[in-house]
């Protein structure tokens, strides 16, 4: 009996591996050249695109057919910029003392789902508690359904800075948190931090180099590392392979961060036209994060949602983003697609699609940054963001033509991730 069940498992494994998924896409957009194309296969084998074919093509009997004949199947998107293990909500301030790691993981195993059935199959997880790699892992191995998650880990930022874990708390609670736990005061904690986030599993690195809005801290723009400090960062991440982003609203504060050779900022609402400019001559990209900005914004009017000093940055500082992201864009400004997911509810990112339009950016530069941009900043171009062959089959499908209707890509119906068929509707 026991030889039969293994004979019977090798053959359904070889059956598996042989078969093909085709993917009869009515309409295909070609991100890279903007163009919509009609009438295409998409033979998916293993976790790759094999080829992608003229006209609805059928493969062997036991071979997969995906009717999507009505539908615009596009690459899988890619958001620069979320919050993976937590959600904004009135008791966020409390949950701090409150939950536990588990509480946090359980949490963000729905928040990973959610944003994986918006079409996001790829995220870049700007800072937590460290959970996220454990989250990432669990993704990874398939106990659980999420984004390809690139993550910072927890964020560095530096005594009373917007990463500063104990910030607005009472004395004996404050302690005096050092590099390990993401607080830096000079280059050598910087290359500490770094390096302690590259032994942590960290991917990425993320410094928060002014004032924030969520802190519990006066200014949401001060600048809060010294040029030095910064540069020891970037320049220790470079031994790591390992990209660098820097949060940042307020101008000084971002200039050093440019200089100090930071590659996105995120964010960027009180950028100068002089910044922008530094922008462009050092190649360094803005993540404009615009639904934060306005989710934040709208959360502030709700009395009591958030501590009055929060309320009072977020009315100042978040209403600005969207104007400044269109001005940057229209200076020809470096532009990668990221929102802060978790400043709102997972799963709405592609609301950012719409407001990005709405600046002044056309939807197929919009989508570009989400897929090609992303995917090259990440060093992932030979392997996301396109439809060809060889790539990861990271494919998603909505029912109209985002190049007619943005708001198509906030109703995801259809999601493929390395070839596994996560949603279909
Ligand atoms: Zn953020």
């Amino acid at each position: 009996m026991k030889k039969l069940l293994t004979l019977s498992f090798v053959l359904c494994t070889a059956l598996l591996f042989s078969q093909e998924t085709y993917l009869h896409c009515g309409r295909l957009l070609d991100v890279k050249s903007g163009k919509l194309l009609s009438e295409k296969t998409l033979v998916v084998s293993g976790k790759k695109i094999k080829s992608v074919q003229d006209g609805f093509v059928s493969g062997r009997s036991n071979d997969n057919i995906i009717d999507l004949k009505d539908k615009t199947v596009l690459p899988g998107l890619i958001d620069m910029h979320v919050h993976i293990e937590g959600q904004s909500n009135p008791k966020r301030y409390i949950q701090r003392f409150t939950q536990n790691e588990a509480d946090v993981a359980l949490q963000s195993t729905i928040y990973a789902k959610n944003t994986l059935m918006a079409g996001f199959t790829t995220v870049r997880d700007l800072g937590g508690s460290g959970v996220n790699i454990a989250l990432r892992k669990a993704i990874n191995s398939g106990i659980i359904d999420g984004p390809r998650i690139f993550t910072c880990g927890k964020a560095i930022g530096t005594t009373g800075g917007h990463a500063d874990p104990s910030n607005g708390v009472k004395k004996e609670l404050m302690g005096d948190p050092g590099p390990k736990e993401g607080v830096v005061n000079s280059p050598e904690d910087g290359k500490k931090a770094v390096r302690q986030r590259y032994k942590n599993g960290a991917d990425v690195i993320k410094i928060t180099a002014t004032g924030g809005v969520l802190s519990v801290a006066k200014s949401g723009q001060n600048p809060q590392f010294t040029i030095e400090e910064i540069k020891a960062i970037t320049q220790t991440a470079k031994d790591y392979n390992m990209l660098t982003a820097a949060h940042a609203h307020g101008d000084e504060g971002m200039q050093r961060a440019i200089l100090g050779g930071i590659k996105t900022i995120e964010h960027g609402t009180l950028m100068s036209e002089e910044t922008m400019d530094l922008m462009i001559k050092h190649n360094t990209y803005l993540v404009p994060t615009i639904t934060a900005g306005k989710q934040a914004t709208e959360n502030a009017k709700i009395p009591g949602y958030f501590p009055e000093i929060v309320a009072q940055k977020a009315l100042e500082i978040g209403p600005k983003s969207q104007s400044t992201f269109g001005k940057a864009y229209k200076k020809g400004v470096p532009i990668a697609f990221g929102t802060d997911a978790g400043v709102f509810p997972h799963g709405e990112n592609a609301r950012e699609f719409e407001y990005m339009v709405e600046a002044g950016m056309s939807i197929t530069e919009a989508l570009q940054s989400a897929t090609i941009t992303n995917a090259m900043l990440l060093g992932m171009e030979k392997s996301l963001g396109q439809l060809e062959e060889n790539f990861l089959a990271d494919i998603i499908a909505v029912e109209d033509n985002p190049l007619d209707d943005v708001q198509t890509l906030q109703n995801v119906v259809f999601v493929m991730k390395e070839g596994k068929i996560m949603k279909s509707e």
